[in-house]
């Protein structure tokens, strides 16, 4: 998104110079509270005590020596904030998601503010479900992986205590109030003693909005960071908004560890965690080098970024022991710390529905997931991942009681995760040992496949030493391709249309319309009509155009730009601007599309009833003939499952449940409904249209839907195919779709019958029959095999070709009559009894190619056949492997076989030598 945003040091200078207008409060004035300016680096702050210095240069003076009246871990620390608010007029909210359904441009929750925050058209507007209100805020970031664990204060989850506030609406209130509430909160409920409170001047800039800022510390803690968002606009022309908000941000696992002092937040974060992990691992805590190794850590870190091993390693030297027995001591923490830390995020993220996966924010649970086992099994520790959520789930109900709802998922989840990663592990021994030391490398294509399919990142192979480095293009290729799948129909956008009226949208009125008047507007090349009303649909939501005629010309396809629907025509002949039109659509295709949608939500709620909830659209596509719907999931479907979903569907059908359509302010549809409405992404506008399927399933949703459920007879799904890592493919057809489905079945099984000869009661006995009869005929071919072999060998030997100087032959044939088979008894019988031999079959099968590899006894010494066949199925498009003796493989390039053959032997020369 492109924001004009200004630079934070143009908006520093324009705040600081009016300080007394922005920044001083009143409680500056009534406590006493001056201004200074930082010595080092030219901040300016407040503080009752004089400081040449900000808090930025100051050692946390806490740890150990608590400046707090109370001691209070983790839930405490809520518990009073929660309270202390409560009973000052906010309403306490409870969190939203941490997956952040309701903003298209960010996966996960990064902070309290997002909660309330909407974006349309590249502007954000703030809806608060209550004013002044307080959210526990659980917030998911990953951009400091590495120094979770390590560094005593960095999370990949944490808890932002949101405080916000519209100003300008009822029981808002501006900086003063704020500042008295959280200044309140240190002194008289944490008893911090008001000299060692310090606050901050600082700005903030965000999506065509900008304030002024108040941090606040305790001892160099940053506890706090109080934000008037005021003005909206840019640098030269900006005006205070209508509505000015105050967001005010602090983390509650620095609110607990102010008041804790231990030499690590995770200390008092994680609750009974770090303790069970010690007495299930044997761990014994070196409480005074453990002490002041995380002090010396967390205040060095604090200032400047440095390197962890460095400073370790000085540490180490000013301790008198060495490196290696600081680690023993330091390093079962680290990884305790970091386990924790990353099995919370996966707890929450899972609970709220999301998965390990290749889609959008599912790759990093994956990588926190593979970091946590990885670890687990570097220290030889053997507990699982799920054992650690549910102490986590044990501690946090009092916080999060909705936690307990999702046990069975998060452990469901972990498991096959965890052994998806032991399969992806040996699968990338395999590909490393293969692929390192080899002048061949594995390309972009590769690496996409192999992420795409397997799951494995090029973090992983980079790791295993498969690969130095993650090529440049790899992300910008792979986001490439996902955003393939969203814009196959962007069509360049027509001009000269855009000082038209919104076209009014007669489907919407009067659902079952299917001829009407219309007036053009105009024609735009000939071929585009804009009309002033529509009964056709455009393309949108995954639902397919209306087809149909104006004045008996044909519609070809309907789209829509912004307000405006643009009729395609074969021809504008007769046509004329401000001419009144007859216009008709398609009625059977109009209803065959209006079943498959509403049949689309009723499966995707069905799929989820059956597999979890982590089940979500990742899309979908409505069309006449049938129906496809992508859903999040992490496995295959099996064939209960599929028949599962396909029951409930039914059912559904069966009840004849009105489908209600309603539109609703934004904010009241998320709160009736909850974020479940964004099945098909975020709705970008203030107003909301609800399809409700009652008692099963409600989807914000822009499409045509049956009145009743009824309607649609029959659901039938007909193929499911897990498409890529984390998503799983659903296609079906339903009403008449589905009847001609049936009918159709029900024809190739007579015709089945009547090749087999067997009545269709008796064709699955008789297919058996069949089936074994081809058992024999194979066996019979084998046998053929072997005794026309002799001749056969005579032949490859004759023609096989010298291809090195010491002797070494090589023979290939490409083939679409013989099977496999026939060519593996063929290869095999031919190396063993020519040591020198490499044989090749290129085996044409459908729309693909299989290859087969043998490499002789003697020719083993200079290439191998199973990478031969992996090369082999590469250049043909696919992938391959083998042993020494014998490889396999094939791949989709069918057109590739003849090219394949003839550099056949250009590329075993380069590989064996001359
Ligand atoms: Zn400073
Ligand atoms: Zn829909």
């Amino acid at each position: 998104m492109a924001y004009k945003v200004l630079g934070k040091k143009e908006l520093s200078a324009l705040f600081s110079a009016n300080p007394d207008k922005y920044y001083k409060i009143a409680l500056f004035d009534k406590v006493g509270f001056q201004r200074h300016k930082c010595i080092h680096c030219g901040k300016f702050f407040w503080s009752l005590v004089d400081r040449t210095a900000c808090p930025d240069h100051e050692a946390y003076g806490f740890l150990g020596n608590p400046p707090t009246s109370k001691r209070l871990d983790y839930i405490d620390a809520w518990k009073e904030v929660e309270s202390f608010f409560g009973s000052n007029g906010h309403t306490i909210v409870n969190r939203y998601p941490v997956v952040c359904r309701w903003r298209d441009d960010l996966y996960y929750t990064i902070a309290s503010i997002v909660d309330f925050q909407r974006v349309v058209e590249d502007k954000v507007f703030f809806e608060l479900p209550a004013n002044p209100l307080v959210v526990p805020q659980m917030c998911v970031r990953f951009n400091d992986i590495e120094n979770v664990g390590l560094s005593g204060r960095h999370y990949t989850t944490f808890c932002m205590i949101g405080q916000t506030c519209d100003a300008d609406a009822e029981g808002g209130y501006w900086k003063d109030r704020c500042m008295d509430l959280d200044y309140q909160l240190l002194t008289k409920i944490l008893g911090i003693d008001p000299t060692a409170i310090t606050f901050v001047e600082d700005v903030w800039m965000g999506a065509g909005a900008f304030g002024y800022s108040l941090e606040y510390f305790v001892n160099g803690l940053e506890l706090g960071n109080a934000v008037f968002t005021e003005f909206e606009g840019s640098e030269n022309e900006y005006r205070t908004m209508k509505h000015r908000i105050i967001d005010m941000g602090a983390g509650l696992e620095r609110f607990s560890w102010i008041t804790m002092g231990t030499p690590t937040s995770y200390d008092c974060t994680f609750g009974p965690v770090i303790d069970e992990m010690m007495s299930k691992t044997g761990t014994m805590r070196d409480k005074e080098i453990l002490g002041s190794y995380f002090r010396f850590v967390s205040n060095a870190l604090e200032r400047t970024e440095v390197d962890l091993r460095a400073l370790k390693s000085t540490f180490a030297k000013e301790m008198k022991i060495s490196f290696e027995d600081l680690n023993k001591i330091v390093n079962p923490f680290e990884a305790m710390y970091t386990i924790a830390d990353h099995t919370r995020t996966l707890l929450f993220a899972i609970s709220d529905g999301s998965i390990p996966s290749n889609v959008g924010g599912g790759y990093n649970l994956r990588v926190i997931l593979r970091r946590a086992l990885a670890i687990l099994e570097r220290l030889g520790w053997k507990f699982d991942l799920a054992e650690i959520a549910d102490i986590h789930i044990g501690y946090l109900k009092r916080m999060y009681p909705e936690l307990e709802e999702h046990v069975n998922d998060v452990r469901t989840i972990l498991q096959i995760e965890s052994n998806r990663y032991l399969g992806s592990k040996e699968r990338m021994n395999s590909i490393t040992s293969s692929i390192k030391g080899k002048k061949q490398s594995l390309s972009v294509d590769d690496l996409i496949r192999l992420y795409e399919s397997d799951g494995i990142t090029p973090e992983y192979l980079i790791e295993s030493g498969a690969i130095e480095r993650i090529p440049q293009d790899f992300y910008a290729r792979l986001s490439e391709l996902h955003e393939s799948h969203h814009s196959t129909h962007n069509l360049k956008p027509i001009t000269g249309i855009e000082e038209l009226q919104p076209t009014r949208l007669l489907y919407y009125e009067h659902d079952l319309m299917t001829e009407s008047d219309a007036k053009i507007l105009t024609i735009v090349e000939n071929k585009y009509v804009i009309l002033d009303q529509t009964i056709f649909y455009p393309r949108g939501g995954g639902q397919e155009p209306d087809t149909g005629d104006i004045e008996g010309i044909k519609v070809l396809d309907v789209t829509k730009q912004n307000e405006i629907v643009i009729h395609k025509v074969s021809s504008s002949k007769g046509l004329l601007p401000g001419k009144k039109v007859r216009i008709r659509i398609n009625p059977r295709r109009r209803d065959l599309i209006t079943k498959h949608h509403t049949s689309t939500h009723i499966v995707n709620a069905s799929a989820r009833s059956i597999l979890g909830p982590w089940v979500w659209q990742n899309s979908a596509f409505k069309d006449e003939g049938y129906a496809r719907l992508d859903i999040t999931h992490h496995s295959s479907l099996t064939r209960e499952e599929i028949e599962g979903i396909e029951k409930a569907a039914n059912k559904v059908v069966r009840q004849n449940s009105p489908v209600l359509i309603n539109t609703f302010d934004r904010i009241d549809a998320e709160r009736n409904y909850s974020f479940r409405i964004y099945q098909g992404g975020v709705v970008p506008s203030g107003q909301v249209r609800i399809v409700n399927i009652k008692d099963w399933d409600i989807e914000a949703c822009g499409g045509t839907h049956v009145n009743r459920t009824g309607e649609i007879g029959l659901i039938k799904i007909f193929r499911t195919e897990r498409i890529q890592d984390g998503v799983v493919r659903l296609e079906f057809v339903a009403g008449e779709a589905a009847i001609d489905y049936v009918e159709k079945q029900e024809n190739q099984l007579n015709t089945i019958s009547r090749v087999l000869g067997a009545s269709k009661e008796k064709v699955v006995e008789s297919l058996r029959k069949s089936v074994d009869d081809a058992d024999e005929t194979k066996r019979k071919l084998r046998a053929i095999v072997r005794k026309t072999l002799p001749s056969v060998m005579n032949s490859i030997f004759k023609d096989a070709k010298v291809i090195s100087s010491d002797g070494i032959k090589l023979f290939s044939i490409h083939d679409e009559e013989l099977g496999e088979d026939y060519y593996i008894s063929l290869g095999e019988t031919a190396t063993q009894n020519d040591p020198y031999l490499i044989f090749v079959a290129l085996i044409g099968k459908g729309q693909g190619v299989r290859v087969i590899t043998f490499v002789g006894e003697l020719a083993r010494k200079r290439i191998k056949a199973g990478d031969l066949a992996q090369r082999l199925s590469l250049t043909l498009g696919g992938s391959g492997g083998g042993n020494d003796a014998f490889g396999q493989g094939g791949g989709k390039f069918k057109h590739k076989i003849r090219e394949t053959i003839s550099s056949l032997e250009e590329m075993i020369s380069q590989t064996i030598g001359r």
